[in-house]
């Protein structure tokens, strides 16, 4: 194995050490930064999530307000709760978990959030921004993506990024972040012709499709830096029965013989994005007081 393992686990600790410190400045001035995190349903997956999210904003000192709302919840109720949300002066930020239940538009639920507390970056105006190079709320999976591989390379300038994926969520805003970092950006999905070739001109590769251990060690051009976000729940017969485990869309021990420097699966791109959502989170609470986001994301 040749590649840096990127341990993104040790990153998104600093990460969130350097939002606590931060946090603790601000609290000398009496301000504490809230963020209000809101579940309808009990999809075991979401439940974890919000629980991770709502311990980690609370360990770097930040104020969690958890709305835990049933899965028959109407898209009323949830945009009144938003609209409560977006009021509330003691809430910089907003998140609503997705998938939310099959009733409710999420899109109009994205809509609804205030820009301003936007959190995840979802809304059209801080991906127009994204797009147009105004500062805003950049998509926290993609932005610690970003942080990943810049801990490797700081300088993108010229490179050739390809990005499998093309979701609002993760493949877009991956693309617009390298774009932004003078990469020239493909964009691959699905019906992408002849995926392998185009991956193999891949300086930087970020695989954002959710299929285990697609991409293959042959695929990848040596010495390029890899970052695996998929999260695909396999068989682990191993374990014993009935016993799975997780990986990504990258078949590791492969990529990592060609590669210069690769994310694992877990503890790659995982952890990074509740210490983004974090740091979306303080940015909003300096942003809502007109104070400068204090510099966080030195490797
Ligand atoms: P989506 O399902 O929304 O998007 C998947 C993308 O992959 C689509 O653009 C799709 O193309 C493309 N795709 C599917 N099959 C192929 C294929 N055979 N070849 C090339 N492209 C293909 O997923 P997300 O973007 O939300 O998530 C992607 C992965 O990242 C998932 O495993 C998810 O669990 C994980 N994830 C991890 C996060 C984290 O680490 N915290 C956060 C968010 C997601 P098309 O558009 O043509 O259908």
């Amino acid at each position: 194995m040749s590649a840096t393992i990127i341990d993104g686990k040790a990153y998104a600790a600093g990460l969130r050490g350097r939002v606590a410190g931060a946090v603790a400045d601000l609290s000398r001035d009496g301000v504490v930064p809230g963020l209000a995190v809101v579940l309808a349903g009990s999809d075991p997956a979401s439940q974890i999530y919000v629980r991770n999210k709502a311990r980690q904003t609370v360990e770097v000192g930040m104020e969690s307000f958890e709305h835990l709302l049933p899965a028959t919840a109407s898209e009323a109720e949830v945009l009144a709760l938003v609209a409560r949300l977006n009021a509330d002066p003691a809430v910089d930020g907003i998140l609503v978990q997705l998938p939310l239940p099959a009733q409710i538009d999420s899109q109009k639920v994205i809509e609804a959030i205030d820009p301003g507390k936007d959190v995840d970056g979802f809304h059209p105006i801080n991906a127009g921004r994204l797009m147009t190079g105004v500062p805003g709320f950049v998509s926290c999976t993609p932005l610690g993506c970003l942080l990943l591989i810049r801990s490797v390379r700081p300088d993108l300038a010229g490179l050739d990024a390809v990005v499998i994926g093309r979701s609002n969520i993760v493949g877009k805003p991956m693309a617009q972040l390298l774009l932004g970092q003078s990469c020239t950006v493909t964009v691959a999905h699905s019906r992408t012709r002849d995926l392998e070739a185009v991956c193999r001109r891949a300086d930087i590769l970020v695989a954002a499709v959710g299929r285990p251990d697609m991409v293959r060690g042959d695929w990848i051009k040596p010495g390029a830096i890899v970052i695996d976000v998929g999260i695909n729940r396999v068989p682990n017969p191993q374990a014993g029965e009935g016993k799975t485990r997780v990986v990504g869309d990258v078949a590791f021990a492969e990529a990592a013989a060609v590669a210069g420097a690769i994310t694992p699966v877990p503890g790659g791109v995982g952890p990074m994005t509740i210490a983004c959502l974090l740091r979306n989170t303080l940015q909003a609470a300096c942003q809502r007081r007109g104070l400068p986001m204090p510099a966080l994301d030195a490797a």
